[in-house]
């Protein structure tokens, strides 16, 4: 049986390491910050602010994905797929503590996103 409190513990435990990531690569990026470049060195700090800000961004995007799981907690819906409800994979659980969904909700999620970006 899956043991909530573990997770709650795990995520808990990722989320703050989440938050101290995202304020890192907000803060290398110069983001909330009055910063002001030399005009010499505008174009280097501007590509390097913008490939910080990318990493920024995925950090925060799993922050949001923590935190939803911890909503879930409380809400007594944790482990349950956001779909179907039916059980998430113990397995999966234990990879991808935030996981919402079912392998198999998981990988149609995926394949929606690859319709967004075609690559072939
Ligand atoms: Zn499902």
């Amino acid at each position: 049986m899956t043991d909530i409190q573990e997770f709650k513990r795990r995520l808990l435990d990722l989320e703050a390491r989440a938050v101290a990531r995202t304020d890192r690569a907000m803060e290398a990026a110069g983001i909330g910050r009055d910063t002001v470049h030399d005009s010499g060195d505008a174009s280097h700090a501007t590509a390097a602010a913008s490939e910080q800000f990318t990493e920024a961004e995925l950090s925060a995007g799993t922050l949001g994905e923590i935190r939803a799981a911890l909503g879930r907690i409380d809400a007594g819906t944790f482990g349950a797929c956001a779909v179907d409800g039916a059980p998430i994979e113990e397995a999966r659980l234990a990879a991808v503590p935030w996981a919402a969904h079912c392998l198999v909700h998981a990988e149609q999620a995926e394949a929606a996103d690859d319709d967004t970006m075609p690559t072939l």
